[in-house]
This record gives C-alpha cells, structure tokens and sequence, in this order.
C-alpha cells in the first residue's frame, strides 16, 4: 500500500448540504472514539506510505490535545514520503491547532472554504466567515505551509455568475497551489433536500449549471490553474497525490468510521455509526462491516471509471500491465463507439474523455458496466 485515509466523523456544526459520515461534536465520545481509531491503525502495522489523507467530518474540531495524540500515533507508526494532508475549516485553524499539525509533519491543507461570499455560507450552514478564510492562510503562510488546497462550491442556491467571479478573484489574489471546485449536489437526507422538495428553495438547473462549470475551467485555466480531474485543478507538480491513488485505482488504506479501502483484490468498508465502530473494535476488536471481493469485470470497470475522471485519462499500458490484456480485448467495441461520437480520444497511449464526453461523463461511464 501507498496510501492511507483516516476519518474523523465529527463537526462543530451540520451543514444543511452535507451527507457525508459525520456527527455533531457535541456530547460525543471523541476520546473513545480516537482510541478505537488507534487500534484500528495498529493492526495494519508499521508502514511506509507515499500518501496520508486525514479527512471528516472536520478532523480541526478535534482539540489540541485530542490531534497531539492522534498524530503522534499516526507519525509513530506510519512513515510519510511525500505527501500529508489535514482537511481543515477555515475558523478552526488556530495557531495552536496549526503548529501540532506542523510538528507531526503535516505538509498539505485542504481547506473547506466553499464560497468567498458570506451570505451564501450562510445558507450553507458553514460556521467560517470571510474574514476567517484569510486569517487561516494567514496562519498557514507564516508558518511556510503554502501548499494548500481551497475546497470551492458553485451552483448554490442564489449564487449568481459574479460570485464565482469573486472566487477567481481571490484565488489569483491567495494563489493557492491546487483548487477543488466541485458542483453542489442535493443529497437525500439533507436540510437542502428538504427544502427544494418543499418549495422553499431551488438552484439553477443542468444549462445554467454548465455555463458555470465552463467559467470554472475557463477561468482557473487563465490564471495557471489547468483542470487535471473533473472537479481539480492546480499548479504545476502540485495535482493531490493522494487524490490520485484512487482515480488511478490504486490501493489504499482506509481507517476510521464510515472508511472504506482497497486492496487490490477486495474493497472493505467500515462500520459507520461512531458508537458501534467503537463498540465493535473494544468487544470485538474489528470495524470491517463489510469486505466485496472484485471479479475481473468489477476491476476493469472500476479502472475505466475512475481513470476517465482525470484529463489524462486511461493508460493503455498501464492496463496492460495491470491485467495482463490489452483493454481493447474488453472493451474493444465500447471504444470504437464512444470515440466515434467523439465523447472519448486515444492519443499517445491514453483514453482520455473529450469536452464534451466530460459534459456529460456519467453517461459515458454507464458505457463501461459489463
Ligand atoms: S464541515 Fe464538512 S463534513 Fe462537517 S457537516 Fe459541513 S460539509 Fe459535512
């Protein structure tokens, strides 16, 4: 393995888009809870790893002390070559916080910013305000950790075209190293949900939602940003190794709450309701919920799928490699199809998806299910 993932389930406050594998902070047995964690990371004993993700949740709503312990762990245990990175929110990177995360070696911040518009966090229920995203790059600068990340939304409810232009403006002002911008996606079970099923709240449908993915791209690309994944940008020598291990269907380790994780063979993914992952490791001293075993069919999709989510694509050598045929042998007809209509290109040994098979890329991927 290269890679690892760690999940820290909790928020300072739900935000009514999320419906990620997290819970309020409030109440909860956080100390439990990293205890557990600690031993799920234990029984991989020790490694060295290109890549270690800590993400939630909101890994920064952990206390100073609770990620003093968590890191000092991890860093024991576990050699990081490359690259480390802690998600954090913009309103809970304290100096304090920051200089335990340097200590432990951290060198890469994804942080959640979302949108430079403060009444649009607002809607998003986001607890961090404009000024806060600039004190914490603040923070980040002085201390010399300028690689990171801002994590962006567009299509949100009321967002007009100016705010995304707002975004790029500060973007060229802050000069981050990499940009993820992704689209907001209802989810069920969501306060956002809810509401647009109610009446109370809509967003711009797919035409309106396409012209800002187009700014997006276009946008970031002139100021040195050039799209690498659908919703990934960054600066030269700085696209997320991390990140990467999964588009390039890699294995990795995935620890805590609600991960899931891939060995190559089989996926696994873990119990998600902090009490009984913390039940389940101290009576029973595993957190697996579930482990799928891949066919051969399940990895070639899988390896089209998620391939194709980057600009470079699929390399037809490194499937080769991979699976000992050439992917024309799989997926020969597919190929011919799709690049025929001009959704898909093969140039210099990758597949790659056009601009408009990006467009509209889940109906490509359908193409792959066999
Ligand atoms: S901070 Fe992140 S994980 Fe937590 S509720 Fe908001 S979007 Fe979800």
């Amino acid at each position: 393995m290269d890679s690892m993932y760690v999940h820290i389930p909790f928020c300072n406050r739900i935000c009514t888009y999320c419906d990620f594998n997290k819970v309020l902070i409030k109440n909860q047995p956080v100390d439990d809870y990293i205890t557990a964690l600690i031993t799920e990371l234990k029984s991989y004993g020790e490694q060295t790893l290109k890549t270690i993700y800590v993400g939630g949740g909101t890994p920064t709503a952990l206390t100073v002390t609770q990620l003093d312990r968590l890191l000092s762990f991890i860093t024991a245990q576990f050699t990081v070559t490359d690259e480390f990175t802690f998600e954090a929110n913009p309103d809970e990177l304290t100096t304090e916080k920051l200089d335990v995360l340097n200590n432990y070696g951290v060198n890469r911040v994804s942080l959640g910013v979302q949108t430079f518009n403060n009444d649009l966090l607002k809607v998003l229920g986001r607890t961090h305000n404009f000024d806060d995203i600039f004190k914490s790059i603040n923070h980040l600068e002085k201390i010399g950790l300028t690689n990171y990340s801002l994590d962006l939304m567009y299509n949100l409810p009321g967002e007009t075209f100016d705010d995304i232009d707002m975004s790029l403006k500060y973007v060229s002002e802050l000069k981050p190293k990499h940009i993820s911008w992704y689209s907001l996606i209802i989810e069920p079970h969501t306060v956002f949900y809810n509401k647009i099923n109610q009446g109370k709240m809509s967003i711009a449908g797919s035409l309106e939602e396409g012209e800002k993915y187009d700014k997006v791209i276009a946008g970031l690309d002139n100021l040195g940003y050039p799209q690498y994944e659908i919703s990934n940008f960054a600066v030269s020598a700085y696209e997320s190794m991390h990140n990467k291990t999964y588009w390039l269907n890699e294995p990795y380790i995935g620890a805590g709450a609600g991960s899931h994780g891939y060995t190559g063979d089989f996926r696994y993914y873990n119990i998600k309701p902090v009490n009984h992952y913390i039940n389940n490791m101290n009576e029973h001293g595993t957190v697996v919920k579930e482990k799928l075993q891949l066919t051969d069919n399940d990895k070639f999709e899988e390896e089209m799928f998620l391939g194709l989510r980057l600009n470079k694509g699929v390399s037809e050598a490194r499937f080769k490699e991979k699976y000992g045929l050439p992917v024309d042998a799989v997926y020969g007809d597919v190929l011919k199809n799709l690049t025929a209509r001009k959704l898909l290109k093969r140039q210099g040994g990758y597949i790659a998806l056009t601009e408009a098979g990006r467009m509209i890329g889940n109906d490509v991927f359908v193409e792959f299910l066999l």
